[in-house]
């Protein structure tokens, strides 16, 4: 390649702005974004994501991965023909949560992308930050249970046909691995690129499977996207063994560039084995309706522990008020 003072696009004149080692590209600002639409373009086909006139439901913390997919998916929608809808939670924890609203609210305006806002204090008079503080559950799998039913019953009642979660390779080979490791094999089934619905529990699909943490990083900062610039108090420390895997597996990636997208690839390919065994044994809770592993789903139980009373019927109630109130559902 001619580089001149600077190195030159593969596609055009302009500066190179990253080099992509494992598809052997060196991409200007332009090029870069074509080439991370057309790979989350590929994933979706490949994994069969999403269906012309299709409703996605897209789960938006602030976050660059989030703030990333719903630029993305809201850019392809028009091109594959399906609706995105946006979904962020304010999970009351402080300012990091007052932040976080005010980024996804300017970037759906900017996108023109309908959004759907709950705020858990106003709905269940507790915040993450309180419920913390009653429970001695950890703050992440407690917040993790609400934010996984809030998400369910919004897209229930949307009639989505799924929820796109802004998770990335980076995320899931180290949870892919450890769970390997210790034979949790059902776990792995459910990080794959789609997790079918059922009943009234709504899919998964992760448009950025194949998408590592620094692209969606170049992507959200090339895009000048909004996005919150401190992260939750209850992130978790640095030196987990997701961590470790992670590094080992980026290590692995400087020297066989391509690695990291094969071995996601493989296990996409043997997901159905792993998928064996998950949703089995799952009914419907006997308050609100939503999926349950006994006569109580979790968020019932949780409120119902902490609040006195199993919140998920109200809940629905109020989602389902929003969205008619929103126009995204008619008023039965
Ligand atoms: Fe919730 Fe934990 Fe994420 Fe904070 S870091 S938003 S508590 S899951
Ligand atoms: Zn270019
Ligand atoms: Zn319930």
């Amino acid at each position: 390649m001619s580089c001149g003072k600077f190195l030159k696009c593969s596609f055009c004149e302009e500066p190179v702005v990253t080099i992509v080692r494992y598809a052997k590209l060196r991409l200007c600002k332009k090029h870069f974004t074509e080439f991370i639409h057309r790979k989350v373009l590929k994933t979706i086909e490949r994994y069969r994501l999403v269906e012309r006139g299709c409703r996605i439901l897209v789960a938006v913390s602030g976050g660059k991965d989030s703030t990333a997919l719903l630029h993305i998916l809201s850019a392809l929608s028009k091109q594959l023909g399906f609706e995105v809808i946006a979904l962020h939670i304010d999970l009351g924890i402080g300012e990091y949560s007052k932040k976080a609203r005010v980024v996804v609210e300017k970037l759906c305006k900017d996108l023109g992308v309908p959004l759907v806002l709950l705020d858990l204090k106003e709905m269940i008079g507790a915040g993450i930050t309180d419920l913390v503080a009653k429970s001695k559950r950890p703050a992440c799998s407690l917040c993790g249970l609400v934010k996984r039913y809030l998400m369910n019953v919004t897209a229930f009642e949307l009639k989505a046909h799924a929820i796109a979660l802004g998770h990335h390779l980076d995320d899931l080979l180290p949870y892919i691995v450890k769970s390997f490791v210790l034979q949790n094999l059902s776990e792995i089934g459910k990080l794959g690129p789609k997790t079918e619905s059922r009943e009234v529990f709504i899919g998964r699909i992760r448009p950025l499977y194949e998408v590592s943490e620094s692209e969606t990083t170049l992507y959200a900062y090339f895009q000048s996207l909004p996005i919150v610039d401190e992260s939750c108090p209850y992130t978790a420390r640095k030196g987990s063994i997701e961590d470790e895997i992670r590094r080992f597996l980026n290590n692995v990636e400087v020297k066989r560039p391509g690695f990291k997208i094969a071995f996601a690839r493989a296990v996409a390919k043997n997901m159905e084995f792993y998928k064996k065994g998950l949703m089995s044994g799952v009914s419907a809770c006997n308050y609100c309706g939503m999926p349950a592993l006994s006569n109580m789903c979790a968020f019932c139980k949780l409120t119902y522990r902490l609040l006195g009373k199993p919140m998920g019927p109200e809940i629905r109630d109020r989602i389902r008020k929003t969205l008619i109130e929103l126009k995204l559902v008619a008023q039965q």
